[in-house]
């Protein structure tokens, strides 16, 4: 299996709630190893880019709102097979039909405040990844 990178969010709900521990020490336990973290507070700029794809859609607008209502945490996993090992993990965006054992099962409130963002191909965790993070801030284990 190949090592792949993928972009991780913790999403502001999460972290309002004090669940950055819990989700990356899941993440760990599941060797999808952060290496590149950091906490930031996204611009509206920041947020409508990077979920350009998303512009047309009917929730679009809140989807900013809330992705800029307080800080996140951006990490890079490395791990086998780590873009779909992510979402795996993750679970189905509604928590309503996301699995047992998923972070969003277990965390997400709703459709939107659904606790982690995971890149969904390798062509959007390339982009995602350089979105917010320098090569030189990336650090392989
Ligand atoms: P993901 O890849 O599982 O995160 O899902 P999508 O790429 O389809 O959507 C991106 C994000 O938009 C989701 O994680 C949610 O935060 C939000 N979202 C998706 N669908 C809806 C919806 O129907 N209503 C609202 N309010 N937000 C949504």
């Amino acid at each position: 299996m190949a090592t792949e990178r993928t972009l991780s969010i913790i999403k502001p709900d999460a972290v309002r709630k004090h669940l950055v521990g819990q989700i990356v020490a899941r993440f760990e336990a599941e060797k999808l190893t952060p290496i590149a973290m950091k906490m930031k507070h996204l611009s509206r700029q920041e947020a409508e880019g990077f979920y350009a794809e998303h512009r047309e859609r009917p929730f679009f607008s809140a989807l900013v709102d809330f992705m800029t209502s307080g800080p996140v945490v951006l990490m890079v996993l490395e791990g086998d097979d780590a873009i779909a090992r992510n979402r795996a993990v993750m679970g189905a965006t509604n928590p309503q039909n996301a699995a047992e054992g998923t972070l969003r099962k277990q965390f997400a409130e709703s459709v939107q405040c659904n606790a982690v963002h995971g890149s969904d191909s390798p062509t959007s965790a390339a982009r995602e990844v350089a979105y917010f993070f320098a090569q030189i801030e990336q650090c392989p284990r």
